[in-house]
């Protein structure tokens, strides 16, 4: 591919940190780079405790461990997101209960929570898709109301907010992405998010193998032992310096992504008054982060014609997501509540176009292509 899908945008101060981490001798978890990552997490997002994790898979898996989910407990869902949402719950034998999403904003669609509920029911994992915030606050009221943890997947979600407030600090718990697709990346990297005090000290015991150890180091214990359940879930300082190198550069990382997000946003605006595409819609109290820029196609055979076209010009675009609902994993261990029409929809018709940092001078050629792409796409090409 002359223009790749995605390409990890570096800063150049990763190899630096990462020489200092190396110079210090300390290569396992929790030193000096881990800290200032943590520090630096808990003061843009407001979150009471930020904890590194290998993965936002690994701190999703952490959060079913904190919320002590029993096998045959119900954890509500989108099954419009990635795999990573379900599989922390399942690990544990939950059960998760897909509901449809907004045909808006392609988050989970909060008027059909309620009549998900059921006794088994403990907790809803939303996921903030491309940056943008559910309705946190009617989603947050049901929740209150039946009793329920909220757990914020907000793998995409970093630096957004939702009426001012950063995403990963509305739930109980919160995890974020540093995968190379995503905006700041360590390669393969996460975090958990955790707001509910009651379930801080917990959440550092189930990252160090079940032992109280962040405890002993704080000098709160005499000695550290295993006190609980647990696994490894903190990444060590190699990872964790390159990540610092990216947190430093966040804000001209988040503005250049917003640049390139904004320019495929006005070349798409008379496309779509022309009936040709559908462009994301961004509700009033959103403030995204430009994680992902997608088309709307009027239909399947639209949208492999435009990726056919797109990639015989060298340029990669991708559709996204195979929804859980219908996935072999999903049928075996998941539950449809109601029509999953909107998400089966989506899921034929989106398309997400390259959007990384470095991009800019290729832009010209990326719109001009996508342009004939869809010129060129016949009767189905153009929305009902
Ligand atoms: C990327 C992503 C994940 C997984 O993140 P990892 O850090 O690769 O584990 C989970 N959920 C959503 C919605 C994602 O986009």
């Amino acid at each position: 591919m002359k223009i790749p899908f995605n390409k990890p945008y570096m800063t150049g101060r990763e190899l630096w940190l990462i020489s200092q981490a190396h110079a210090a001798g300390h290569l396992s978890g929790d030193g000096r780079f881990t800290r200032q990552c943590h520090e630096w997490l808990q003061a843009k997002t407001g979150c009471r405790k930020a904890l590194l994790t290998h993965s936002c898979t690994a701190a999703l898996e952490m959060a079913a461990l904190l919320l002590d989910l029993q096998p045959g407990d119900e954890v509500i869902m989108p099954s419009f997101t990635f795999v990573s949402t379900a599989n922390g719950f399942v690990l544990r034998g939950a059960v998760p209960v897909f509901v449809d999403v907004r045909a808006d904003t392609l988050n989970i669609d909060e008027s059909l929570i309620e009549a998900a509920i059921t006794p088994r029911t403990k907790a809803i994992c939303m996921v903030h898709y491309a940056g943008v915030a559910c309705e946190m606050e009617a989603i947050m009221d049901i929740a209150r109301r039946h009793g329920l943890a909220i757990v914020e997947d907000a793998a995409q979600g970093i630096f957004s907010t939702y009426r001012g407030k950063p995403l990963g600090s509305f739930g109980a718990l919160g995890a974020l992405s540093f995968h190379e697709t995503k905006n700041v990346i360590s390669g393969e990297g996460g975090a958990l998010l955790v707001n509910d005090p009651a379930l801080s000290e917990r959440a550092e015991i189930i990252r160090e193998k079940g032992t109280n150890r962040s405890q002993f180091f704080r000098g709160q214990v005499d000695k550290y032992t295993w006190v609980d359940i647990g696994s490894s879930y903190l990444p060590g300082e190699i990872i964790a310096a390159f990540l610092a190198a990216q947190l430093e550069d966040a804000d001209a990382i988040t503005a250049r992504r917003m640049a390139l997000w904004e320019r495929y946003h006005a070349w798409a605006e008379p496309l779509e008054r022309q009936g040709l595409l559908r462009r994301p819609v961004i509700p009033a109290d959103c403030e995204h982060n430009a994680h992902m820029y997608y088309l709307l196609l009027p239909s399947l055979q639209a949208r492999t014609h435009f990726i056919e076209t797109l990639r015989d010009s060298g340029i990669g675009a991708v559709f996204h997501y195979i929804p859980l609902h219908s996935s072999p994993a999903g049928i075996r261990l998941g539950r449809a509540h109601g029509s999953m029409s909107v998400t089966d929809d989506i899921s034929d018709r989106l398309v997400r176009m390259p959007l990384w940092v470095g991009l800019e001078p290729h832009m010209d050629e990326v719109l001009e292509s996508a342009r004939r792409a869809l010129a060129s796409g016949g009767p189905e090409g153009s929305m009902a």
